[in-house]
């Protein structure tokens, strides 16, 4: 039997750190549901899903806490794939995945591109705009001593995106198939 693989999601900001707000929803809150659900959608693989949130343990948790923490934590786990999960915000739509710039073509890669590739078939649906894979120096992924991706999930302040956002039945499909997506990319088995 391989070994149990350990996967560790990071819902974007927390505490005193609300991260984008607009249309009546709060980032945090949006990015906290999901990565809930996904590891929901994951308890039937053979893996640990952790959620490392430092607001959990700290409400007044800094946006510095929020960033730098979760990856340290990872790094301290020694876990084998890193998924930070974001909304995105600034006057654009749609959807998009990044990694480091230094993981270009390397396993990173490839497991974010399945995983893209997964999700947006998902969204197309609900016509939601592919932004497309993209490479950036966050310190997330930088920081990171594993394969890490780090998901924007649709722009917060476009009220075609934020509408769709506020749906229920949609944000647990969305987690769904970034579920199937890591299962499908990191090759988890049922456990
Ligand atoms: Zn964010």
């Amino acid at each position: 039997m391989r070994k149990k693989k350990m996967i560790v999601l990071d819902p974007g900001h927390g505490g005193q750190d609300p991260g984008a707000v607009a249309n009546g929803l709060v980032e945090k809150y949006v990015a906290w549901e999901i990565a809930q659900r996904v590891r929901e959608k994951l308890i039937r693989v053979n893996a640990d899903v952790i959620i490392v949130q430092p607001s959990a343990g700290n409400p007044k948790s800094t946006t510095q806490d929020e960033l730098y923490k979760p990856p340290q934590e990872a790094n301290l786990l020694q876990a084998d794939f890193y998924l930070s999960i974001h909304v995105n915000a600034g006057g654009g739509e749609g959807f998009e995945s990044f990694v480091h710039p230094a993981a270009k073509d390397k396993r990173a890669d490839m497991i974010r591109n399945r995983l893209h590739s997964q999700v947006m078939r998902y969204l197309a649906q609900y016509k939601i705009k592919d932004r497309g894979c993209k490479y950036a120096n966050f310190a997330v992924l930088r920081l990171t001593e594993m394969p890490a991706v780090l998901l924007e999930c649709l722009f917060i302040d476009n009220a075609w995106d934020a509408g769709l956002l506020k749906n229920t039945t949609f944000l647990h499909g969305l987690a769904n198939e970034i579920a199937y997506g890591l299962i499908l990319s990191l090759e988890l088995e049922e456990g």
